[in-house]
């Protein structure tokens, strides 16, 4: 009996110091619990405990900043999970306005280690950086003041008697040249989409050109002063932005957001954000491996 209980006492002991050798082995070569490549971006963020952001300050629902320092939305709960998965808290994010125009830029010059700013993924912008994603699909849409029943839809630029505003390096500024009959009348170009709306506002222009979610979020803040006009005309899949090269890194977030889709966590960041400004999540969508 007594010999029996020394024997267990003693595969005990072994088993702790086994363990404690094991934990301690991982702290050193592959970044605690998380089992990251030796020299790999994932080990390097996860040996730094910090991760720089890029996102929107001013967009409701996916990126924006309230009273305090840190941004709320869709995009900044999808930077949280990748965030945790890389086994840093979500305190430890650096976060950095990253309005449309400067997103390449952010990325190229390594001022972030990644955007996630309603983004949506191309051919252009992939020539200078890469895409994980994509996490959501959003689509091109107008927002008129809520009494406006003259704009219905892009068509309504067409004979050249409204004004529209947009973001610079947006993909609906592009798009939206498409239908106006003359670009240097009739599109005002911003830097950010609180001002385009505050243009609106103020009668400065008839509507708002970009994606519906974005525009639902100011839909929704400014209770009655806004609304759609029409439908959807594109397709924005939203990516979320890495150096070109990187494509361990991309392939990495890519599996995390798969994770995310499965587990709940994904939509979860959903309905605790932009979900609420009524645009549906949809099914998951299928990330592009490329
Ligand atoms: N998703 C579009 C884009 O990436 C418009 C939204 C934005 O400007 O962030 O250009």
């Amino acid at each position: 009996m007594r010999i029996k209980r020394v024997a267990t006492l003693a595969a005990v002991a072994a088993l702790t110091v086994g363990m404690a050798a094991c934990g301690g082995d991982s702290e050193e070569t592959t970044g605690g619990d998380k089992d990251f490549a030796a020299g790999s971006t994932m080990e390097k963020l996860h040996k730094a405990q910090k991760l720089r952001v890029g996102t929107k300050f001013d967009q409701p629902g996916f990126g924006q900043k309230g009273l305090t320092d840190t941004p709320e939305g869709f995009d900044v709960e999808v930077a949280k999970i990748i965030a945790d998965e890389l086994g840093i808290p979500a305190s430890k994010i650096e976060w950095t306005e990253a309005p449309s125009k400067v997103r390449e830029d952010v990325i190229v010059n390594d001022n972030v280690d990644l955007v996630v700013a309603t983004y949506t993924i191309n051919d252009a912008r992939k020539e200078r950086i890469a895409f994980a994603g994509p996490y959501y699909e959003a689509g091109q849409n107008i927002m008129v003041k809520a009494d406006d029943a003259s704009i219905t839809g892009p068509d309504s630029f067409k004979d050249g008697s409204k004004k529209v505003c947009s973001v610079t390096g947006s993909t609906p500024a592009e798009e939206i040249k498409k239908y106006v009959k003359d670009v240097g009348s009739q599109l005002t170009l911003f830097d950010t989409y609180d001002k385009c709306r505050d243009a609106l506002r103020s009668g400065q222009v008839d509507a708002v050109t970009t994606d519906n979610v974005i525009l639902l979020g100011y839909i929704a803040k400014d209770e009655g002063e806004f609304k759609l006009a029409g439908e959807n005309f594109t397709k924005e899949p939203y990516g979320i932005g890495v150096k070109k090269d990187d494509a361990d890194f991309r392939d990495w977030i890519n599996t995390v957001l798969e994770k995310a889709f499965e587990d709940g966590r994904w939509q979860k960041a959903w309905d605790n954000t932009a979900g609420k400004f009524g645009a549906e999540l949809g099914a998951a969508p299928t990330v592009n491996r490329y």
